[in-house]
């Protein structure tokens, strides 16, 4: 399949007084054509940071991209200038955040704020751009549409706020839609909905998907594949079926261990002990050391290797090493929210 993103040894470091932030170390990934990859990790893991350089929105100063590369269709974006990016955003790449109010200009008309996008990236007429608004809205499951499009965000609920903003990310038919937790605000009945309708809407657009997360729960039926990061670094990827049943990386483990499982009791849930690493001043060897139940000596000291287990599974973990204890995966996993 044809890659639409290549992603290569991404570092992004924000200078705040005295310290150097290091939010992203050496990130590197691919995305299909109309594949959907799930960005998976803690806050501070460096997965928001890494969908916000995806669309050159790093605020710099403080921030900035200090090396790397991002291939978007073979161009690299870390070497575009505001003017070129500001041509991107919007047509090509489009981006959901968490709240959808922050998204919507409270002031404005639900149509004209998608009229906005038409007019200005395909050169629709007004009434064309309003048309077009009305059948947008309809895509994404708004009754009424006619009249709902000369309406203002404070009469929509939160769901519907989170399909207007979907609506407009879809617009101008992107390549690539970046999804930064976008359900996360939502109720968690309206969550499914959300997640149904996105997976519904890229079968029928062929729009790839970045989907940033900190819940797996979100991923199991959305995502063809997952990365999951940890302390600026992807510690471990592969396919939704290998990080679900054949998961590799400790941490991973964690994360699964962690998320709700069918006819299971609140207070049986594993939250991981521990916080994520301090990335003013990043450990030399792996970040998840101080939180591993199977650290050794080694961890501390060196960072580790991807290991290849797989054609699209692999992980960076000295368990992988061949002088390595055995360790099976703790028994409480279990995939998708079975038991
Ligand atoms: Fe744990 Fe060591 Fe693997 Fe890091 S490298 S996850 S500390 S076992």
């Amino acid at each position: 399949m044809d890659k639409l993103l290549k992603v290569n040894n991404l570092n992004v470091r924000f200078n705040i007084f005295n310290a150097t932030v290091q939010a992203v170390r050496g990130v590197s990934f691919e995305l299909d054509k109309g594949e959907t990859l799930a960005i998976v990790g803690e806050s501070g893991s460096g997965k928001s940071v890494t969908s916000k350089a995806l669309m050159g929105l790093i605020p710099n100063p403080p921030g900035e991209i200090a090396s790397g590369e991002i291939l978007f269709e073979n161009k690299d974006l870390v070497k575009y200038d505001e003017k070129q990016l500001q041509k991107i955003r919007g047509k090509e790449i489009s981006m959901i955040f968490q709240d959808p109010m922050t998204a919507l200009n409270p002031t404005m008309k639900i149509g004209k704020q998608i009229m906005e996008g038409l007019i200005k990236h395909q050169n629709l007429s007004k009434s064309d751009a309003k048309q077009r608004a009305i059948e947008l809205l309809k895509l994404v499951g708004i009754p009424k549409p006619e009249k709902r499009v000369e309406e203002y965000p404070h009469q929509f609920s939160g769901g519907m706020r989170q399909r207007v903003v979907i609506a407009i990310a879809l617009a101008c038919n992107p390549k690539l839609l970046i999804a930064d937790e976008p359900t996360t605000a939502l109720d968690v009945t309206i969550q499914a909905q959300i997640l149904d309708l996105m997976r519904d809407l890229q079968k029928k657009t062929g729009t790839a998907i970045i989907l940033i997360t900190h819940d797996l729960g979100v991923v199991a039926n959305l995502a063809q594949r997952v990365a999951v990061m940890y302390g600026g670094k992807i510690v471990e990827t592969g396919t939704v079926d290998e990080i679900f049943y054949n998961a590799k990386h400790p941490y991973t483990w964690g994360l699964l261990a962690s998320m709700p499982k069918l006819h299971m009791k609140a207070d049986k849930l594993t939250a991981i002990p521990g916080s994520p690493p301090d990335l003013a001043d990043p450990p030399k060897g792996c970040p998840f050391a101080p939180r591993c139940p199977y650290a050794m000596k080694v961890c501390t000291d060196h960072m580790p290797e991807y290991a290849e287990l797989s054609g699209t599974q692999k992980a960076a973990c000295w368990l992988l090493d061949e002088r390595a204890p055995k360790v099976a995966p703790p028994v409480t996993i279990g995939a998708r929210g079975e038991e």
